[in-house]
């Protein structure tokens, strides 16, 4: 089964991303991931995306697609989710393609509604611990005892160079006018269910589990 996870940023795509992973044995192909990984490595696409993601713009249809067509071999026979990806038309049609060539079909293509205000003071106090990774919020989910991580007590924490509120509110604004109008690419093939991404993690993962286990 492969799915789209499909919502502004900052809206639990990730975290519901990783959920799957674990709980089905899905694999999450995060562009984002993939570009952050190619930044930190210095490779040619790390060097052309790098300005482009601190401007919170979007890095061209080529460079993701392309990223996704080296990665989408490892999710065959498991289901991936596509986490950020597409984000927009050209992208959504590649990604066609890709699976088409695969033999490999959408199953679903699930929405993460959420209020804009409220994402950006949930994007800009994330962060997260620089020895494991578990994630932390200033306000939500601060660690328990300051500065020192609750799962490793490590005591390096960081936080996305993308994560400020400038740079947030462009990357909403390009989530409007490039990634919410492919919707209606799915909703023509009955693809789209929505979930109400401003309920508890729970809930979220309980409406999408619903969905990925009704027959379709
Ligand atoms: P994310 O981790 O999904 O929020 O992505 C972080 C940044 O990486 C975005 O703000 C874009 O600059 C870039 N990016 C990630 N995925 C894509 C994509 N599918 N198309 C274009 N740019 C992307």
């Amino acid at each position: 089964m492969d799915i789209i996870l499909l919502g502004p940023p900052g809206a639990g795509k990730g975290t519901q991303a990783q959920r799957l992973v674990d709980r089905r044995g899905m694999v999450q192909l995060s562009t984002g991931d993939m570009l952050r990984a190619a930044v930190k490595a210095g490779t040619p696409v790390g060097l052309k995306a790098k300005a482009v993601m601190e401007a919170g713009e979007l890095v061209s249809d080529a460079i993701v697609s392309a990223l996704i067509g080296e990665h989408l071999d490892q999710s065959a026979g498991k289901g991936a989710i596509f986490d950020g990806f597409p984000r927009t038309q050209h992208q959504a049609e590649a990604l066609d393609i890709l699976l088409g060539e695969r033999g490999r079909a959408l199953s679903h293509v699930i929405e993460l509604g959420v209020d804009e205000e409220a994402l950006v003071e949930r994007i800009t106090g994330r962060f997260t611990c620089a020895t494991c990774s578990a994630p932390y919020h200033d306000r939500f989910k601060p660690t328990k005892v300051e500065g020192t991580c609750d799962v490793c007590g490590g005591h390096e924490f960081k936080r996305r160079p993308d994560d400020n509120e400038q740079t947030v509110r462009t990357r909403m604004a390009e989530y409007r006018a490039k990634t919410a109008p492919i919707l209606p690419y799915y909703e023509e093939r009955g693809l789209v269910s929505r979930v109400d991404g401003m309920a508890s993690v729970e809930e979220v993962a309980a409406q999408i589990d619903r969905i990925l286990d009704s027959a379709r």
